[in-house]
């Protein structure tokens, strides 16, 4: 039995050589094109940040797996289980090709970018880290790319540097030199700050960090779904990312690691799948990536994943990070014409993703949030897991609206009149 998973296509693609159209691209996702409410506009959705939707092929391939071939992976003599284990494998594959990893061994499947960013901590942390190391990281960092350095630290006794932001939301590249020049044993940042879409210049970041002897751990959350991330191009040692944020379902994401350190890390979760001979007193481990899969994997996400990467890959990822840098062109515009309206980060759209947090005076996030809800614009309030941030701010939380693939020049409009009608609505 044969079950093919490498003919999805959009069914909506359009010529590469046209820039991306997202009222077309809207049509290959069915949450998108339901039945507005009641006497109600269409869905604007403006939170794929948080997490994207998802295109009929993807769902069409999660249903397949579970209808056709669903099976535990690994070890089964049966043809159901050698599928399953085939397209897992070969999903791997599409998942090297598209970050351009020297090798399917370096993508570990895990959950998501925490967990990826946990197992580096627990395995190279605890392996390579000791009291007074000092660990780098950013003020702009998602709470999943901090709070696994604290819980190291406490655990080795090491010492915690945070790089600042500079007040239109860049990384201080000065300070970062400083934090430098004391020779951290590890530079953890994002690629992309989920909260004020600024991006950070990687390449260049890592390799200052290689020079002062760290190994970088790049958070590519909100980088991998919008534009090219190559890993042999970026040199970095680790990265992490969520297959949710980037059409796939939720449940898969990747550990990148270069297969040296991934082959000299001890393993993170122990029980089976990862290991070659147990006894009762001891036990030796599988290669990698094996050694990093404990237990039995969410199959389907992981399959699934390789077909968004390939719906991503049809639409372009240049393609769409020209979209996302027309959306966001087009939105900062519009929202300067707003009184009141502040907007954090990047004031315009240089290094700067489809990612914008505002706010409107005095009126609490929320209040604007459950606002635009009722025009049927979803965005979302609050702190976005960037609660240190917030802090350099000088804020408790923004209005948070993120573009993807699937919005236009109309959602737009709608998020910027819908925000005029807040301001009427409080002024
Ligand atoms: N890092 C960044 C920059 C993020 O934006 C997010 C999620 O919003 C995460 C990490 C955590 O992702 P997940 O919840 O999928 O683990």
């Amino acid at each position: 039995m044969a079950v093919d998973t490498s003919t999805h296509f959009a069914r909506t693609l359009q010529s590469q050589a046209d820039p991306l159209n997202g009222a077309l691209v809207r049509a290959d996702f069915p949450v998108l094109n339901q039945e507005p409410r009641a006497g109600g506009q269409r869905l604007a959705f403006l939170d794929s940040a948080a997490s994207s939707q998802k295109p009929q092929v993807v769902i069409d391939a999660l249903t397949a797996y579970y209808e056709r071939y669903n099976a535990n992976i690994h070890r089964g003599v049966y043809e159901l289980s050698e599928i399953a284990t085939a397209h897992y494998e070969e999903s791997r594959k599409r998942v090297a090709r598209f970050i351009n990893a020297r090798s399917a061994g370096e993508c570990v499947f895990v959950r998501n970018t925490t967990e990826a960013i946990n197992l580096v901590a627990q395995s190279w942390g605890r392996a390579n880290i000791g009291a007074g190391d000092l660990i780098v990281f950013t003020t702009m960092e998602h709470h999943s790319n901090i709070v696994p350095w604290q819980l190291l630290a406490e655990e080795t006794g090491a010492r915690l540097g945070h790089v600042r932001i500079t007040p239109e939301g860049r990384l201080d590249r000065d300070h970062y030199a400083e934090l430098l020049a004391q020779e951290p044993k590890l530079v953890a940042f994002t690629h992309v700050s989920n909260s004020l879409g600024t991006v950070n210049p990687a390449r260049q970041m890592i390799a200052q960090a290689h020079a002062a002897g760290a190994v970088t751990v790049l958070d590519g959350a909100q980088s991998v779904p919008h534009l090219t991330v190559d890993v042999q191009d970026l040199d970095c040692d680790f990265l992490a990312f969520s297959g949710h944020k980037m059409l796939g379902p939720m449940g898969a994401g990747i550990l990148y690691g270069k297969k040296p350190l991934l082959d000299a890390m001890p393993p993170f979760l122990g029980g089976g799948s990862m290991i070659r001979k147990v006894t009762l007193d001891r036990t030796t481990w599988a290669d990698v990536p094996a050694k990093f899969e404990a237990g039995t994997p969410a199959v389907g996400d992981a399959i699934t994943l390789g077909v968004a990467m390939d719906y991503l890959d049809g639409l372009g990822l240049d393609r769409v990070w020209q979209h996302e840098q027309d959306l966001v062109t087009y939105a900062l515009d519009r929202m300067r014409d707003v009184p009141g309206l502040t907007v954090y980060g990047p004031q315009d759209a240089t290094d700067r993703s489809g990612v914008i947090s505002f706010a409107l005076g005095e009126v609490h996030p929320h209040d604007v949030a459950a606002i635009l809800d009722e025009d049927n614009v979803a965005v979302r309030a609050g702190h976005h897991c960037t609660q240190p941030l917030m802090a350099a701010l000088y804020v408790i939380a923004t209005t948070r609206a993120s573009f993807y693939v699937y919005n236009d020049h109309d959602d737009v409009d709608r998020l910027v009149e819908s925000i005029q009608r807040v301001a009427d609505v409080f002024r």
